[in-house]
């Protein structure tokens, strides 16, 4: 194929098309891969895979979802060679089969023999709008941002493309919405009750049925080890811990004792259950208990731990909440740096796209002001080399992680 050949797009004559009102290259040219609703004019059409057009000219095609703010994902720009006449299906299965490929050179720098769990496909990051899988051990779990996305990325043949590229894996189950009727399907295998798989040397049981996400935050893999540098002989708070991620690290590092607190008793089940599957004797309390009443609760004890983590979940969920937001993230964090020791510990984190980097700084300088109390930053980080983002969306950089000294 020559390069002018590769250059050209060409569409499937049944492939529709859309309008922009804008002209957007520049933006899409930047590598910001959505549209909003207000610049395309097009709202009556139903969601499926359309070409992109502006003033006659194809800049891309991509996903069009009618009911969303968030009205078109470019999956390829125009610049793809191997979109063909005719064959969307073929050219899709392709584009998949290529980016999973890529995305696993991206992974093998992992040792499997310390951390055999991590995001294989990050949506936009890895070149796959709306797709996740994550690997845990020997099974795959593909879930989509939204429902609809079934439709563009078929598990049948996304099962194949993994069992061809990851000889490890035994299962591949499709995840869908805690809340939905039909919770997930298996593809291929089976879904054991618990899946247990390795982080940093470290073991996980992950309830992939019923947990959240798809199982286990696999983006705090690189915070987590920064804990557990730090916590040699330190009393440890984790609120909001989940199944403990951030508890077994602190472990595994020596702390003198940890306290996990978390509103789900599942969660709490499985913190105890991770620490049993560790072996690690460390002093250890679970609480299923509304870390928001226990940190008043502690504050009136004048408790005080050498290193407190708060990571709570998302209180932004969208734009308009903002401000609300931003009062909660500063009351959890000014609170929760009450419970900190001189010379402690404190980590920060939020998981809100709404928030960005700098703004989670403010927050954390203003929580900081409302003690009266100083600190360092010993690290800023977010999420690992296996939750990439395009360079153009700043907005899927959504993990933002303070580490800080007290003075
Ligand atoms: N740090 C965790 C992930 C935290 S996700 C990890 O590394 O795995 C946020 C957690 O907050 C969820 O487990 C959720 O059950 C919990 N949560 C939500 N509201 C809460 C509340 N009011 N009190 C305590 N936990 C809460």
């Amino acid at each position: 194929m020559s390069e002018h050949e590769r250059n050209l797009i060409h569409l499937p004559e049944s492939l529709k098309k859309l309008t922009l009102n804008k002209d957007l290259s520049k933006h899409l040219k930047r590598g910001h891969l959505w549209i909003f609703a207000t610049n395309i004019q097009e709202s009556q059409l139903p969601f499926g895979i359309y070409s992109l057009e502006y003033k006659n000219e194809t800049l891309g095609v991509g996903i069009f979802q009618p009911n969303s703010q968030l009205r078109f994902r470019i999956l390829f720009l125009n610049d793809i060679w191997y979109f063909k006449k005719n064959n969307l299906k073929k050219s899709l299965e392709i584009h998949c089969q290529f980016c999973i490929e890529r995305a696993l050179q991206i992974r093998k720098g992992f040792d499997l023999n310390k951390t055999n769990s991590f995001r294989l496909i990050n949506g936009e990051g890895d070149g796959l709008p709306g797709l996740i899988i994550d690997i845990y051990n020997d099974t795959a779990v593909i879930k989509h941002d939204q429902p609809e996305m079934e439709k563009v990325w078929h598990h049948q043949n996304l099962a194949r493309t993994l069992l061809k590229n990851l000889p490890q894996l035994r299962n591949v189950y499709l995840k869908r919405k805690n809340d939905t009727k039909e919770k997930g399907q298996i593809i291929y295998g089976t879904l054991p009750e618990e899946v247990i798989f390795l982080e940093n040397s470290v073991q996980f049981s992950a309830n992939i049925k019923d947990g959240s996400k798809t199982g286990f935050f696999l983006d705090q893999r690189d915070n987590r080890n920064l804990i557990k540098s730090f916590a040699k002989n330190a009393s440890v708070l984790n609120l909001f811990s989940y199944t403990g991620g951030f508890s077994l690290f602190a472990a595994a590092g020596g702390a003198s004792s940890i306290t996990s607190v978390d509103i789900a008793a599942s969660a709490i089940q499985a913190v105890e259950r991770n620490f049993s599957l560790n072996g690690f004797k460390n002093k250890q309390i679970n609480l299923a208990q509304d870390a928001f009443e226990f940190i008043q609760i502690s504050l009136q004890n004048k408790m005080e731990y050498d290193m407190v983590i708060t990571d709570p979940p998302s209180f932004a969920p969208n734009e308009k909440v903002k401000p609300q937001a931003i009062s909660a993230y500063t009351k959890v964090f000014s609170d929760s740096i009450r419970l900190v020791k001189n010379n402690g510990f404190f980590a920060a984190s939020s998981c809100s796209s709404h928030i960005s980097h700098a703004e989670l700084l403010e927050i954390i300088k203003e929580s900081l002001a409302k003690t009266k109390r100083k600190a360092s930053v010993l690290y800023c980080g977010g999420q690992p080399v296996d939750h990439p983002f395009p360079i153009g969306m700043e907005e899927l950089r959504y993990l933002k992680f303070y580490f800080l000294r007290m003075d």
